[in-house]
């Protein structure tokens, strides 16, 4: 469970202050999948950057599973944070690396087996459905398939909680239905809570449980979504 609690975060750029996000409370919970939506600039990203640290709340509290993130010393918080996943619009993978590297990369260093890395890894890649692709380099794929190892990536730490931001705001619309679809299934399969920032409803419409409306940093309104997406 995820719990929000007076959340600020305010930037200072040219002596200038950026209210970003103001006092928010929420509670997202085990196994959800959570829409925020909202303009450009509403405070999305920033809010939900405030989940994993990425960035740091100027007041409030950030409990994970009743844990205060912001009262951890480094080495908890790096544990802790390894539980939280993260894709992005621009998928950020390592271009000089294959696929089968990239999603390898969270696990090194980690003193896991070789053997056991590769049948991690492998096990993910069928899951996203890109086994096919493991030698390939990203500048190989196409968007939908470069999201799909960036999910991989992001799962490889068998976190508890994925954050998407904008994940699917660079695919076509037909792409962008089997992402949500996979991200479906992985909510399903794996009991992850998802929270997806977007600006598109039918983003939300098409996966979320529940969604935030954000403006001007505030959480304006909390709905339950009723979905137009008849499979389960
Ligand atoms: P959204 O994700 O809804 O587009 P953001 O969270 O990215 O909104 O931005 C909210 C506000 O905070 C905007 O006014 C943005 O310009 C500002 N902001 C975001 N990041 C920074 C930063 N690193 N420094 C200064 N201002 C920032
Ligand atoms: P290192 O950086 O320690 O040399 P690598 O990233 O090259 O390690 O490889 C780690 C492990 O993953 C090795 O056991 C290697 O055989 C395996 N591996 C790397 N790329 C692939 C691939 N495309 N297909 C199957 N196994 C791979």
């Amino acid at each position: 469970m995820i719990q929000l609690i007076d959340v600020s975060k305010t930037f200072i750029s040219d002596n200038v202050s950026v209210h970003a996000v103001k006092d928010v409370n929420l509670t997202i919970d085990q196994s959800e999948i959570f829409g925020v939506i909202g303009f450009s600039g509403a405070g999305k990203s920033t809010l939900v950057r405030c989940i994993n640290l990425l960035e740091r709340p100027t007041k409030g509290q950030v409990l994970i599973d009743g844990v205060d993130l912001l009262q951890l010393k480094e080495r908890d918080l790096r544990l802790h944070r390894q539980k939280i996943g993260m894709i992005f619009q621009q998928f950020n993978l390592l271009a000089s690396r294959t696929v089968f590297e990239n999603v390898a990369f969270p696990l090194k260093h980690r003193g896991i087996s070789k053997d056991k890395i590769k049948e991690k890894v492998l096990s993910l890649l069928d899951l996203v459905g890109i086994s096919d692709k493991l030698c390939s380099y990203p500048s190989q794929l196409s968007g939908g398939q470069k999201q799909r190892v960036a999910i991989a990536r992001a799962l490889a730490s068998d976190p508890s909680i994925l954050l998407c931001d904008e994940a699917t705001s660079a695919l076509d619309p037909q792409t962008t239905k089997s992402i949500l679809k996979l991200l479906k299934d992985v909510n399903r399969k794996l009991g992850i809570t998802i929270v997806i920032i977007t600006h598109e409803m039918s983003v939300i419409k098409e996966i979320c449980h529940r969604v935030a409306v954000m403006e001007n940093g505030n959480v304006v309104e909390l709905n339950d979504v009723i979905s137009t997406f008849s499979n389960p």
